[in-house]
């Protein structure tokens, strides 16, 4: 980082015994002109940029410029060469530096209100995750789970796209063999990420499943969300818990009782059973009840040759395949 090998007195263009007030003026006209919404696509402002945040940093905490002035510099080893703005809270830089900032949205972007810091802020909110001085973006993503796996739980692969996190040496570029060979050692994963989630047993559709750390590169990384969206077939509904469908008998079926497969759940319709009729199946829902609504289906209980003459005295009105073929649930 060009900022630790940099004088910050000379970065900051202020005198070695200028009090903090001096140097909080002096950052705030430089973050203003170097701003990288206000240098687009100019890489050395957007390093300036680093760099005056880093040597504000440092002079404003009396600890590590008393460092800074006895030894010349504030990295680890022997040079200075590792800096260590590990334990900087950077939105407290900002704050003081009179940039009111709205940090109530994790990982968002935060807010100002004033045009011109928020535009600062955009730009340096990207370069200083990048570096990971700030916290990550969390991400949402949906899966859809099928019936079966809502109802019982299981596994569900759900890919998270980047950059996020290298899961492999979290963030850090480096393992136990050197430079981290998921992510070559830039610590996130351009490409995102396949996780294997596991579905809670009687999932209510629109839970959201929380994966910690696997969100946008930062400090803290942010998490990712699971979206979970339980796939009904066509004919059916999820009314929170409760599973909603019809079934279709014909008249001798509906007199008779039947029992049959509905959305794999057996289902005993009694003898009797009239048009409209709700039939409520304990347990059949996801986590509810399945509630099957019975349609008595005239045409279905007629013979073929008696159907074909049914079709021609209603001619072409309506669809042939919509009167009598209705796929049975
Ligand atoms: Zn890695």
């Amino acid at each position: 980082m060009p900022g630790v090998a940099n004088d910050p007195y000379e970065v900051l263009a202020v005198a070695r015994d200028a009090d903090l007030d001096t140097i909080k003026q002096a950052y705030r006209q430089l973050a203003l002109r170097y701003h990288p919404d206000r240098n687009p696509g100019d890489g050395a402002a957007e390093e300036r940029f680093k760099a005056i945040s880093e040597a504000y940093a440092t002079l404003r905490d009396p600890e590590l410029r008393r460092r800074y002035d006895s030894v010349g510099h504030i990295g680890r080893g022997p040079a200075g060469t590792q800096p260590d703005f590990s334990h900087v809270d950077w939105r407290v830089i900002f704050q003081e530096a009179d940039i009111p900032m709205d940090w109530s949205r994790r990982g968002g972007v935060p807010t100002t209100g004033s045009f011109v810091f928020d535009a600062l802020f955009r730009g340096m909110t990207t370069m200083f995750r990048q570096a990971g001085l700030l916290p990550g973006e969390d991400r949402e993503v949906r899966a859809r789970v099928d019936l079966a796996t809502a109802r019982s739980g299981g596994s569900k692969r759900v890919h998270v796209p980047g950059p996020v996190l290298c899961s492999a040496c979290r963030g850090l570029g480096r393992d136990a063999g050197g430079v981290c060979s998921m992510c070559g050692g830039s610590g996130s994963l351009g490409r995102g990420l396949d996780v294997d989630v596991t579905v809670p047993a009687r999932v209510r559709g629109g839970t959201r499943l929380r994966l910690a750390g696997m969100g946008g590169p930062g400090q803290p990384p942010g998490d990712a969300y699971v979206r979970l969206e339980i796939e009904v077939p066509s004919a059916a509904r999820l009314e929170g818990r409760d599973l909603l469908t019809e079934v279709h008998l014909t008249p001798l079926e509906a007199s008779r009782g039947v029992t049959t497969d509905v959305l794999g759940v057996r289902v005993r319709l009694p003898p009797g059973t009239h048009e409209g009729q709700p039939v409520r199946v304990p347990g059949g829902g996801v986590g509810g009840d399945l509630i099957v609504t019975v349609r008595i289906d005239t045409w279905r209980g007629l013979g073929r040759a008696a159907m074909d003459v049914a079709r021609k005295a209603i001619g072409a009105l309506r669809a042939p395949a919509q009167l009598p073929e209705r796929k049975r649930r």
